[in-house]
């Protein structure tokens, strides 16, 4: 069932997630307590290059979707990399000035195949939608229209290429539809990851039922982590409620100089190891 705007029956003390958020959470509670919890929020470690690569080119074509679509061309995709490059977490000049010149390849194969048919209706829009017990917000990179129907456009700018498991099984991709539908009151059922790499576009339709599944799992993923904050303000042991869960993803946590089972599960690396090729 499609997101429901529950105003028949307003539960008492309604939970604000975000995408982001429940992701955090569910793939690991102690970086969700650093993130969300901690106040001050413990230092974060130094900037990873990939990151920087993938807010660049989230800020090129923000920039390149505000334009017509006559003036979408891949010149001016390469012009919105150089533009809005930065170099933070590159191993020095020489690495910043090649990823840079490959992301304006990215930018400008990206432009040619998808950039000029694009009919977006929002672009890093803010949805929301109120469900039975949560709302849920948060910035979708893009929305199209399309065949009648509104499209959510997520941009992954990783190593990996997405398979269609991957726009599935996403959460965030779900709760953005939800959201969407709610915001601007049109069918939103399609959601897609459009891969800056390749240019490769993977889609997923959701069904009434597969929504319902990704919202009854985000309300019960926000309760989970709302409870583990409500017993640390009551006593409970923080580590205990919130247990740090190792794996490869610890070498480019932004916490693990705090995680001693991070630092112990996989060493350290290098802020430009996970620029791929
Ligand atoms: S280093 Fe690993 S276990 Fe520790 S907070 Fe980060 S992701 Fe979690």
């Amino acid at each position: 069932m499609q997101g429901q705007l529950a105003f028949d029956g307003i539960p008492e003390r309604l939970t604000r997630v975000t995408p982001a958020k429940l992701t955090t959470w569910s793939s690991c509670p102690r970086r969700y307590r650093f993130n969300y919890v901690d106040r001050p929020r413990p230092a974060r470690g130094p900037a990873m290059a990939h990151t920087t690569l993938g807010a660049v080119l989230h800020n090129a074509l923000r920039a390149l979707y505000e334009l017509s679509p006559g003036q979408r061309t891949p010149s001016r995709g390469r012009e919105l990399v150089n533009r809005y490059w930065q170099s933070e977490g590159f191993a020095g000049t020489e690495q910043s000035a090649e990823y840079r010149a490959r992301a304006g390849d990215w930018l400008a194969d990206y432009v040619e195949r998808h950039g000029a048919s694009a009919e977006p209706v929002g672009v890093e829009k803010w949805v929301s939608a109120t469900t039975g017990t949560i709302i849920v917000q948060g910035r979708v990179d893009r929305i199209d229209h399309r065949d009648g129907e509104l499209v959510v456009v997520d941009y992954k700018a990783g190593r990996h290429t997405p398979r269609v498991g991957d726009a599935r099984d996403s959460l965030a991709l779900a709760l953005y539809a939800l959201a969407t539908r709610n915001v601007l009151h049109g069918r939103c059922r399609r959601v897609e990851l459009h891969h800056l790499r390749t240019s490769e576009v993977v889609t997923w339709r959701h069904t009434a039922d597969s929504l319902a599944e990704h919202r009854e799992r985000a309300e019960r993923l926000a309760h989970e982590s709302g409870a583990a904050a409500e017993a640390v303000e009551a006593g409970e042991d923080p580590d205990r409620m919130f247990p740090a869960r190792p794996g490869a993803r610890c070498a480019a946590c932004e916490f693990r100089r705090h995680c001693p089972e991070g630092k112990r599960a996989v060493p350290e690396i290098e802020p430009w190891a996970l620029l791929g090729e």
